[in-house]
């Protein structure tokens, strides 16, 4: 039953066992991620600002047979995240998978950008990130196994005008899962990056048909990804037979930063 679901979602990475934080899982690629470590037998802790956000995740890792439970938290915030990683601990035992994509966009030329738009981008792209990584870390390390992924962009490898906050949070990932990777490499924790192009979500959504289609003509595959491209290489990444690959940037962007 298991690997006809794993199967079915085009999953061929056995997951059954293990234990996995997905933040920002209510929508979007995160929702994907969840419902894809779900399906390849992870029991999945979905992380959102709120537990109603998480309802349509939840129902759907429930329609496949998966396991998950939901938390409300602000990846910003310590006491949320140490609150939400001691419940997952204390009810599973052990966290072998942190991903890490909760991600906002509060998008306005550098100049005319006020202080809270750069600092709420951080606190939730690159704070965030740290704060599920040190707690999560923790347990990874008693348990001498990890896998940590984090979603950057396409943006924090090259410059985006109008994405400064944006754009340094996720060079900022980028920084910040590479020393760690280093820091954590001999505890059998592996720590890399996905680096979206532009994937169809409600963050990319809102963007104006004119632009939607000049981004169109710089990606060489000619096409927006889907969440469910990132769920492919986020699931690959998580499982065991990942465990050579640390510390790498990969770019899953239909050729836009080749
Ligand atoms: P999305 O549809 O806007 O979803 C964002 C998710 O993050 C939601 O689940 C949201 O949950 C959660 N979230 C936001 N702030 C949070 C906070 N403070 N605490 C907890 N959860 C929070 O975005 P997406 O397009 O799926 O993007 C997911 C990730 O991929 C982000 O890191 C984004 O930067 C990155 N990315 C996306 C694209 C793209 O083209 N879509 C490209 C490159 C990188 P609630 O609102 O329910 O709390």
């Amino acid at each position: 039953m298991a690997e006809e679901r794993a199967l079915a979602a085009g999953c061929r990475v056995d997951l059954t066992g293990q234990t996995a934080i997905v933040t920002g899982a209510s929508r979007g690629i995160g929702q994907a991620i969840a419902v894809r470590l779900a399906a390849c037998g992870a029991t999945v802790a979905g992380v959102a600002r709120t537990l109603e956000g998480l309802e349509g995740t939840l129902a759907a890792i429930k329609a496949i047979g998966g396991t998950a439970e939901g938390h409300a938290a602000n990846v910003a915030s310590s006491a949320d995240v140490e609150r939400v990683v001691e419940a997952v601990e204390a009810k599973t035992g052990k966290i072998h998978i942190l991903v890490n994509n909760a991600g906002i966009t509060r998008d306005g030329l550098m100049l005319r950008m006020d202080e809270d738009a750069w600092q709420e981008v951080i606190d939730t792209n690159l704070k965030g990130t740290f704060l599920f990584s040190k707690f999560v870390g923790a347990c990874m390390m008693r348990g001498r196994y990890g896998r940590i992924i984090n979603i950057s962009s396409v943006a924090g490898l090259v410059g985006n005008p109008g994405q400064a906050n944006y754009s340094a949070s996720k060079a900022g990932v980028i920084g910040f899962s590479r020393t760690v990777a280093r820091e954590l490499a001999s505890r059998g924790i592996t720590v890399n990056v996905v680096a979206p192009g532009f994937i169809t979500t409600d963050m990319t959504g809102a963007l104006p048909e004119k632009i939607k289609t000049e981004v169109k003509e710089r990606i060489p595959v000619r096409r927006f990804g889907t969440p469910d491209d990132i769920a492919d290489l986020v699931c690959y990444l998580a499982g065991p037979g990942a465990s050579y690959v640390t510390g790498q940037v990969i770019a899953v962007d239909g050729g836009m930063t080749a």
